[in-house]
């Protein structure tokens, strides 16, 4: 088991297949963004390699994520090398959706079980504005092409303030009153490329609770509190689901972090907020054996800083978001 040096245990990767997106959120990245060229990313098989020897150390939950995973052809086959490796338990995607529709049944035949989806507004105007080049249609397709299959969904609500900070909440909120879905709400995160805009735009969580109770009544605190995962859980009594909080800025909830980020050229990120990395492309690039790897993985895990440093204005400046694998 993967412990740090204040006894957490690391065993949760998310692993960024590519930096490139098929939309330009206004959060995330420029509309003329430059992506890395596919020979400076980790090959398929270095990925397939890399998530056996992870396993082998104790991680347990793998994610898939970017950029826009779905855009790599392999991903399906990732996910079943995933599934099928000795420790792993859980294996999960987070994807804008654009093309869910046609990969919803092969990524669940894969062994996928839970996809988190990202949606911020269900006004099409809004969303392509958002998105800079999304069609609202697409997603909604891929959503229920995944529900369809039985995959458990999440959606991932970015609010930013004065664009979808009240109607298109309460609307995604709607969604937990018959599906049994986590809607989840993320105050958005500052890094180097974005950070003034990004400061700007957050709407903190008891804004957002307002709102929703102004239209649902009382909301039902889920389970006392108590993350699940990085989410504070609420319910409208009755609802078949949830509707969860992602306060990062807010309402840090580093003590419980259990996460690396692998980047996909090959960095492993210590927090999403901090610019602490490790190449392992050297080790994989340099004959290492998995032991080596393995040894380097827990020195890694080991240093993981305690937490974001966004209180003393410390934030990520060498990468995005899309960069990183949110
Ligand atoms: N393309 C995939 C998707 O859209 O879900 C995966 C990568 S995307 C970077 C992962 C998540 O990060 C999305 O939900 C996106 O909205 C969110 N995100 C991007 N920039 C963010 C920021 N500055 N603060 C908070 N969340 C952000």
């Amino acid at each position: 088991m993967p412990l740090d040096q204040y006894h957490r245990d690391i065993n949760y990767l998310r692993i960024s297949l590519t930096d490139a997106c098929n939309l330009r959120c206004v959060y995330c990245m420029p509309e003329q963004m430059t992506f890395r060229p596919r020979d400076e990313l980790l090959s398929d098989a270095e990925l397939r390699r890399l998530i056996t020897i992870f396993a082998g150390t104790g991680f347990r939950k793998i994610r898939f994520t970017g950029g826009e995973p779905t855009l790599r052809s392999s991903l399906v086959d990732l996910v079943r090398h995933a599934h099928a490796t000795p420790g792993v338990e859980s294996v999960g995607l987070t994807t804008n959706g654009v093309l869910l529709a046609g990969l919803a049944a092969p990524l669940h035949a894969a062994g996928l079980r839970s996809v988190n989806l990202s949606l911020d507004t269900l006004d099409a105007d809004k969303f392509r504005r958002i998105t800079r080049w999304g069609k609202l249609p697409e997603v909604l397709t891929g959503l229920h092409a995944a529900a369809s299959v039985g995959l458990r969904i999440k959606l991932n609500a970015v609010v930013s303030r004065g664009t979808n900070d009240r109607d298109d909440v309460i609307a995604l909120a709607r969604f937990t009153l018959e599906q049994a879905w986590q809607v989840r709400f993320i105050e958005q995160m500052p890094f180097g490329n974005n950070a003034d805009f990004q400061k700007q735009s957050i709407v903190g969580e008891d804004e957002l609770l307002a709102v929703l109770r102004s239209e649902f009544g009382q909301l039902e605190l889920v389970d006392q509190g108590k993350l699940d995962g990085e989410a504070r859980l609420y319910r409208v009594p009755g609802a078949a689901g949830c509707i969860g909080f992602i306060s990062p800025v807010s309402n840090p909830f580093c003590a419980d972090c259990n996460r690396l980020r692998l980047t996909a050229d090959g960095i492993l990120r210590l927090c999403l907020l901090r610019d602490d990395e490790a190449d392992l492309r050297p080790l994989l690039r340099g004959g290492a054996s998995d032991e080596e790897i393995a040894a380097f993985i827990r020195k890694v895990v080991h240093v993981k800083p305690w937490g974001h440093g966004l209180a003393q204005e410390v934030m990520s400046t060498s990468r995005g978001m899309s960069e990183i694998g949110g």
